[in-house]
């Protein structure tokens, strides 16, 4: 596992939907530690003859609302110190919310290439209002439809510039 994608955010932004988009395979891969490991999908994906790994987070243990915001903020943590790239999804629909910020905020201080990735931008007018997202202070966003898997072509191709 050379190349990592880490998917990182808060629920219902479209991080699964984007993995199974993503994954050719979806094989799991198998522990039986802590529900931090037990809330983290491993995936192969493919771009343009490039092969890397990615890991789906979040979603797979039910938490309480403060249990659950800190196993989000665990999981991009973990992300940090695992991953080659991190994507850092948020959704056009809801805009930023606290916990986007906090998010953020871990992301801002860490070493590795971050992906603001815009879900949810289905239409013109949400590709509007994605620019919202610049005040992340994350630099570039890449916004996309993991539905329709509009825009995900022009994030893989600045992904893999980083393997
Ligand atoms: P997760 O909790 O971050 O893993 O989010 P999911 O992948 O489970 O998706 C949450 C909800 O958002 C589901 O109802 C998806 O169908 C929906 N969703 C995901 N991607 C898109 C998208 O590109 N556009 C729209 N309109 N809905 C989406
Ligand atoms: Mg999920």
């Amino acid at each position: 596992m050379s190349n990592i994608v880490a998917i990182v955010g808060r629920p219902n932004v479209g991080k699964s939907t984007l993995y199974n988009r993503l994954t050719e395979t979806r094989k799991a891969i198998v522990d039986d530690y802590s529900g931090v490991t037990r809330d983290r999908h491993y995936g192969v994906a493919e771009w343009t003859d490039k092969h890397f790994t990615v890991i789906d987070t979040g979603g797979y243990v039910a938490h309480s609302d403060d249990v659950f915001e800190a196993a989000i903020r665990e999981q991009v943590v973990i992300a940090i110190e695992e991953a080659t790239v991190i994507l850092f999804m948020v959704d056009v629909v809801t805009g930023i919310t606290d916990l986007d910020d906090d998010i953020a905020k871990l992301l801002r201080r860490s070493q590795k290439p971050v992906f603001v990735v815009v879900n949810k931008v289905d239409n013109n007018q949400r590709l509007t209002d994605a620019s919202i997202f610049y005040s992340l202070g994350l630099g570039e966003i890449y916004p996309l439809s993991s539905m329709s898997g509009s825009g995900t072509g022009e994030l893989l191709d600045e992904v893999i510039k980083h393997f």
